[in-house]
């Protein structure tokens, strides 16, 4: 029988290693625990109306039908016994494998306050997404029929916390959504006073990026009407507003951009871990004293690696193929290959015509770096059908400044009602 490759997660890292073992003499399995692959970079669109989920997911089944040696099975891997080579899943059955490469990302992490999250939701997965979606939507809701000005004024405040891409990007849009999307369409308050926040701990927005391409960015954000307080730490969050040290901010929307860890599966076969919790991978991308487990995307961490690797799309990709190209040279009884990061560069959009960029030396602000980011998207977005709909939804809203996706609709909803989750 053929050897069997089993990966664990189908982002970034896994569809790539999937797609690189097409036509080999493996049998193949994928697990992860949504149908989906979601292209992540454009999830901060669907959390702020301006897209709907099937534009930036596909379902994976449909994505690998046409590779006839794998099979795609729905569920959640809980560990990986590597003495055993057998993956756990939830309910208890095992896959046996040959080689393993795990590839289950990240989640978000509140630094020890778990009790803020209910609070400041995070963008990781289009549930979330959704979830922000909603609050905001709905907080113009109960700010209309709010009569008291100062309980108004809390609902008409949204709160980020985190500088870094995903924290701009949200800031930016919820922004446009109240300056341009929103407007005259409520009677007891102008959208366009709505208050958007963006709290970051360090002294600059963007800290990955070239110091000067994160003060273009704070400026961009600033001129979008986003305020944006750096150098200042959240010391609590509860359903009425942020607490910063002795201030004190009343905002009914709180969303949390601000931490990451890895998926705790890491945490299950024994290898050694890093402070946030990733697996720490050798040159081959495979653990310590298990060769055939290979680890990579968001979950691997490679201390040696000079510069530091990303916690990118690129590198997840890179490292998926990389793994792939790794197990069929061991079953080829040939040399594993070290992994290299290739540099393809940095994006970072803060709004309409607005952006970060940096290539090497080549750094870009402004319109250029937005029309680069748009078409990078376009270009690497998962699936045919995705791209056309993402270019007209674009087309559409660079236009008319309207967004598609504003529909809530859980029929118990109503301002006064908390908890109940909407979809579109
Ligand atoms: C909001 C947001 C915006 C981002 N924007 C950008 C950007 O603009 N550019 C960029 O390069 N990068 C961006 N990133 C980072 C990028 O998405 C990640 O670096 C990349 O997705 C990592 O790939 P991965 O394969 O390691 O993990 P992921 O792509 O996160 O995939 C992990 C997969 O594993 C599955 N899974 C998790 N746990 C289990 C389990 N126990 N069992 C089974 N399946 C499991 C998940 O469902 C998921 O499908 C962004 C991330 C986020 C959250």
């Amino acid at each position: 029988m053929d050897p069997h490759v089993v990966i664990l997660g189908c982002g970034f890292g896994g569809l790539f290693a999937a797609r690189a073992l097409a036509g080999a003499p493996l049998r193949v399995t994928v697990v992860d625990r949504t149908n989906h692959h979601l292209f992540q970079p454009l999830l901060y669109q669907v959390a702020t109306a301006g897209l709907s989920a099937p534009a930036v997911a596909a379902p994976i089944r449909h994505i690998l039908a046409d590779q006839a040696n794998v099979t795609v099975i729905y569920g959640e891997a809980m560990r990986v016994d590597a003495a055993r080579r057998a993956v756990v899943l939830d309910g208890g059955d095992e896959i046996a494998y040959d080689r393993l490469i795990v590839a289950t990302g990240a989640t978000n992490s509140y630094f020890g306050n778990d009790a803020w999250a209910a609070h400041a939701p995070s963008l990781k997965t289009l549930e979330d997404a959704y979830e922000i979606r909603r609050r905001v939507l709905l907080a113009y809701e109960h700010a209309e029929r709010e009569p008291d000005a100062a309980r108004r004024a809390a609902w008409l405040t949204f709160v980020v916390i985190g500088g870094g891409a995903t924290g701009v990007e949200l800031a930016g849009a919820f922004a446009e959504l109240a300056r341009h999307t929103l407007r005259g369409e409520f009677r007891r308050f102008d959208p366009r006073n709505a208050r958007v926040v963006l709290v970051e701990g360090s002294e600059r927005v963007l800290p990955g990026y070239p110091p000067r391409l994160s003060e273009r960015a704070r400026r961009q954000l600033e001129r979008l009407g986003v305020t944006v307080w750096l150098g200042r730490l959240v010391t609590g969050i509860d359903g009425e507003g942020v607490q910063l040290g002795a201030d004190r901010v009343a905002a009914r929307t709180v969303v949390w951009a601000a931490g990451v860890a890895a998926s705790p599966i890491g945490a299950s076969f024994g290898a050694p871990l890093d402070r946030a919790g990733r697996v720490v991978v050798g040159e081959d991308l495979a653990i310590p004293g298990h060769p055939e487990v290979m680890v990579i995307g968001d979950l691997a961490a490679l201390p040696w690696h000079s510069p530091a690797v990303p916690g990118t799309a690129p590198a997840a990709k890179q490292m998926g193929r990389l793994a792939a190209l790794n197990v069929l040279n061991s079953l080829r009884n040939k040399q594993s290959r070290p992994f290299r990061y290739k540099d393809v560069g940095m994006l970072a959009t803060i709004g309409r015509n607005s952006a970060v960029a940096v290539f090497g030396r080549l750094q870009l602000s402004g319109y250029p770096a937005w029309l680069l980011w748009l078409l990078a998207h376009i270009y690497f977005l998962i699936g045919f059908r995705n791209r056309i709909v993402v270019l007209i939804e674009w087309a559409w809203a660079y236009w008319t400044f309207e967004r598609n996706a504003r529909i809530v609709f859980q029929a118990s909803e109503r301002p006064q009602e908390k908890g109940a989750k909407g979809s579109e």
